[in-house]
């Protein structure tokens, strides 16, 4: 099989709803800043909602983990190019990529977006019967850096995931997950949510964000 060539189709920057199954761009906070300091320079209007969002039921914060950029098309898709190519989030970075065989023990078609230049069938047969270090090393092939930042990607999520979960096993939160029916007004981000409640330092957090 040759490298992913992006045929610039531009399909995943117009049809999230039915490319990455979720209907929206899902950023972190600290690519929404960036996001948000581009959008007013451009004079957008950026139509964003928390997506995933947790309620701490020790100290009654609600907070967000993940933003939606809820503009589609892509609102920063000019004449069929990404007008920040540079600074689009990792998502698109990753993209058709969510899973990367060094974090995901299967590889089902669950692991790529619905991308029309990818023949999933051919690309699951093709790793038939290999190890993982063989698979690894052809995805790499593939989708070169691509591959690299889908693992970046699936890092950040696993590293949120465990830093909360580590959090609840010490019995210093005790979260909740909450449907968008329940959100409450006063959303904090997950960055204020932890240093309000001493949960890490500053120092801690920009230990957390270098290693990932
Ligand atoms: S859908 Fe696939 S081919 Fe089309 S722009 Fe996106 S990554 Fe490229
Ligand atoms: S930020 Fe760029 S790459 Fe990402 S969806 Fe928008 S136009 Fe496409």
């Amino acid at each position: 099989m040759k490298p992913f060539i992006c045929k610039d189709c531009v399909q995943c920057c117009t049809e999230f709803g039915s490319t990455n199954g979720t209907g929206y761009l899902p950023v972190y906070e600290w690519e929404l800043v960036i996001l948000k300091d581009l959008a007013n320079k451009n004079n957008i209007d950026l139509k964003i909602k928390p997506v995933t969002v947790l309620y701490d039921k020790i100290s009654k914060q609600t907070f967000c983990v993940v933003y939606g950029i809820f503009n589609s098309p892509c609102i920063f898709l000019k004449n069929n190019k990404c007008s920040i190519y540079k600074s689009r989030p990792l998502v698109c970075k990753s993209y058709p990529l969510f899973w990367s065989p060094d974090y995901k023990q299967v590889i089902t078609k669950s692991c790529f977006g619905l991308c029309p230049n990818i023949d999933h069938d051919e690309f699951l047969s093709n790793i038939k019967g290999m190890n993982k270090d063989e698979i690894k090393k052809y995805f790499k092939k593939i989708y070169g850096d691509t591959y690299k930042n889908c693992n970046q990607s699936n890092r950040i999520n696993l590293a949120l995931t465990d830093l909360l979960k580590g959090l609840e096993k010490d019995k210093k939160i005790f979260l909740e997950e909450l449907y968008s029916k329940d959100y409450p007004k006063d959303i904090i981000s997950l960055t204020e949510f932890l240093l309000n409640n001493k949960l890490v330092s500053k120092k801690e957090l920009e230990e957390l964000r270098k290693n990932i």
